[in-house]
């Protein structure tokens, strides 16, 4: 049966419940799947008429090894992976994998969901709660919370950064209730994430409640994230020029997500980590330096991440050679300016209503396929244009219809709890 082993390797492997149920092993590493095989070559001879659900279910099925049995692992598969993940077609070298139609209208919904589910189904003999804690730079937040959102015996708090999430974002962060509760924290997103670290690490706080994790940084995020990658291929249909991916990275799990579905026999060439002015990942695949900086923000908010937590998990894929992480991933970093060019561009040239996000992952695809012609391409829009409309109404001079789950998000009052970065304004709202 599969083990998962933490990234800092102080620890014996865990089971996946352990591992799903933990988030951070005990020892501040990240859980990794003990062994990642290839999936047997017929499965990619018939994956171009398998739907996402399909999919999914296969490629479980053979990474988790058993670990859960087949019939409660389609089960989980059905209820979380009915979310659509259209391939777009903008021109014969470029597709957008549209990642945005689940219910908060982000990629996130996807590892939220099948976590959710995942966790309820390990949670289901247990007599406290389980209590779910995530930091968010916007959208994780919203996507876990309702991913969770009346899942009985389970508790969500979400952090955010105060005033560092768009109107929309926090209104949907904010607006839940039931069994989440939101936490407005006076400081940066690397804030946020250094008080989860430190409520894991309280060992106080740990005998009085049961704490798991749901940022990119649990496993059970991560596996799900695979899936939509083996999709966009099945969707592209058999072809013979290398086939490259532009992932936003923020805090690096979508791309992470995807270097294991290579792992996995995916046959991508190569992957583009494009980010915003947070560019430590470029700068480490430049220089062989990993110098991560405190976070800056920009208008791609969700990818305003300093130091990377998945940055660890791809160092270990390749047991930190550089050479090797190179040869399978290209960086770029884009200015807030060079990105609102891109809103522009992609409404001019092909029509396409791009977010901020999706925006600097066309770029980072435009730029690589200009260095290396005769490539496919297909960048990840990973957030719905309408949840960032103060940046991209203006760049193509039209309004956008907000989708329905938005417009009852925003009718519906904030309601969070204020606290500021220290950690035992945190642990005393635990406590009390
Ligand atoms: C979270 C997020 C990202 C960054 O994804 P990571 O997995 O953290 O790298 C990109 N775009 C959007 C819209 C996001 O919400």
């Amino acid at each position: 049966m599969l083990s998962f082993y933490s990234t800092k390797k102080q620890i014996e492997n865990v089971s996946l419940k352990d591992a799903v149920l933990q988030g951070l092993a005990v020892d501040s590493g990240l859980f990794m799947p003990s062994k990642i095989s290839s999936i047997e070559p017929l499965f990619f001879d018939r994956i171009f008429s398998l739907s996402l659900p399909e999919i999914a279910f296969i490629v479980s099925k053979h990474l988790l090894n058993n670990a859960i049995p087949a019939d409660d692992l389609k089960k989980i598969i059905d209820v979380s992976m009915t979310i659509d993940a259209p391939l777009i077609k903008l021109s014969e070298e470029m597709y957008v994998l549209e990642l945005f139609h689940g219910p908060t209208l982000s990629f996130k919904d996807f590892g939220a969901r099948f976590m959710a589910r995942l966790m309820e189904y390990f949670n289901r003999n247990e007599n406290n709660d389980l209590h779910i804690l995530a930091a968010t730079s916007g959208d994780t937040g919203s996507a876990v919370a309702h991913g969770f959102f009346n899942i009985p015996g389970i508790k969500v708090w979400i952090l955010y950064p105060k005033g560092q999430v768009s109107y929309i974002q926090e209104k949907q962060l904010t607006t839940i209730g039931h069994n989440v509760t939101a936490l407005e924290v006076d400081g940066t997103f690397d804030d946020c994430q250094s008080l989860v670290k430190q409520a894991f690490s309280d060992r106080e706080l740990c005998k009085k409640m049961r704490l798991t994790s749901a940022n990119s940084i649990n496993i059970a995020r991560l596996i799900p994230q695979s899936f939509y990658y083996f999709f966009a291929y099945a969707q592209l249909g058999k072809c013979t020029d290398p086939i490259v991916v532009s992932v936003p990275c923020g805090n690096f799990g979508n791309l992470t997500a995807g270097l294991l579905s290579k792992k996995m026999g995916l046959p991508i060439d190569r992957f583009i980590a494009a980010t915003n002015i947070n560019d430590s990942v470029p700068r480490y695949l430049r220089t062989g330096n990993f110098d991560p900086h405190i976070s800056r923000k920009t208008l791609s908010n969700a990818m305003d991440v300093g130091n990377p937590s998945n940055f660890a998990r791809i160092l270990d894929l390749y047991n930190e050679d550089l050479k090797k992480i190179q040869k399978d991933i290209y960086g770029i970093s884009i200015t807030d300016f060079q990105m609102k060019d891109a809103i522009s561009e992609l409404r001019r040239k092909y029509q396409y209503i791009a977010d901020p996000h999706g925006a600097i992952a066309y770029l980072g695809l435009k730029d690589y396929q200009q260095r290396r012609p005769k490539s496919k391409g297909i960048f990840l829009e990973t957030a719905h244009p309408a949840k960032f409309l103060e940046t991209v109404e203006p760049l193509i001079g039209e309004k956008l219809d907000m989708p329905e789950s938005l417009k009852s998000a925003v009718t519906k009052n904030k309601e969070s709890f204020q606290i500021n970065s220290n950690y035992n304004e945190l642990k005393a709202v635990f406590l009390s």
